[in-house]
């Protein structure tokens, strides 16, 4: 693939990006992908321009769900690869490592120095114009966090949001992310309780599938802010499958007006 090609011309990190904003988890699939995409999309419906950075090297998911899987990244002339307009707006755009993947899967078997090597490329040689970019991680804390952080130390970051699902397992997991902020001076900006429940379409109540509140205990036991509780919704994740007028139906869903109030927070 093209990339080795631009480990030359790499610039200062995150050049173009007014703050960053970094999501983590403890673990995979516990909707961190689905929480940037809404973090992004609610600062977007407040007018700001976005960014979506995605360099989750164990799934790269964003231009799926955001309806851009596959588009072709353009280069400026001095070599920096130009974010992908989602909606053909350029105030809303994404760059994933999933644009510079032969097959989807290759990244899962690169050792350390490519994925620290990809993630220099993707942090320093973009062209951004945006306010706030959302950069989604690898679940937990591995290697490839500590070489984000090496990149951006110096750079306007706004801190951390922390997703978990409700259960103590994940919640266990997240201990160790806020470990991790604390080591590397990130702020925590809260906990998002992702999953939380489901709310019948047909009846409107709310059933705690899983037990409920270990992201609220959480934040109380370590004094960071609870963002709040994003329930299970089916019209969400079958608008995430195909990416399809995303910013159109997420602003319709329940998810949306929880992201609105944490956006507004920032
Ligand atoms: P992660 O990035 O943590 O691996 P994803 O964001 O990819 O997790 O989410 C995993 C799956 O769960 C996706 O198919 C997504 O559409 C779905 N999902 C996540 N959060 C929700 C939610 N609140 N309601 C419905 N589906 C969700």
């Amino acid at each position: 693939s093209n990339w080795q090609f631009f480990l030359l011309l790499s610039g200062k990190p995150l050049e173009g990006v007014g703050e960053a904003i970094l999501v983590l988890s403890g673990k995979g699939g516990v909707g961190k992908s689905t929480v940037t995409v809404q973090i992004a999309s609610s600062l977007k419906m407040l007018g700001h321009k976005v960014g979506i950075l995605d360099i989750d090297l164990c799934g790269p998911s964003i231009p799926r769900m955001v309806g851009v899987e596959g588009c072709d990244v353009l280069t400026t002339p001095d070599g920096k690869w130009i974010p992908v307009s989602v909606n053909n707006d350029k105030n809303f755009s994404v760059i994933s490592l999933a644009f510079f993947l032969d097959s989807k899967n290759d990244a899962v078997i690169w050792r350390g120095p490519k994925k620290n090597a990809m993630i220099k490329q993707l942090l320093t040689n973009i062209a951004w114009d945006v306010d706030y970019l959302i950069i989604d991680t690898p679940p937990g804390t591995s290697d490839e966090h500590i070489s984000v952080m090496e990149n951006i130390r110096d750079c306007p970051v706004k801190g951390a949001v922390l997703v978990t699902t409700p259960q103590m397992v994940a919640v266990d997991d997240v201990t160790r992310e806020l470990t991790f902020c604390r080591r590397t001076g990130i702020k925590v900006l809260g906990i998002i309780e992702n999953m939380s429940g489901f709310v019948c379409p047909n009846c409107s109540e709310c059933s705690n599938i899983f037990a409920t509140g270990g992201g609220q205990k959480l934040a109380e036991k370590y004094s960071v802010p609870f963002l709040g509780k994003v329930p299970i919704d089916p019209s969400l994740t079958k608008c995430l499958e195909t990416g399809e007028s995303y910013l159109e139906r997420f602003s319709q869903s329940e998810g949306s007006k929880i992201m609105k109030n944490v956006a507004e927070c920032f």
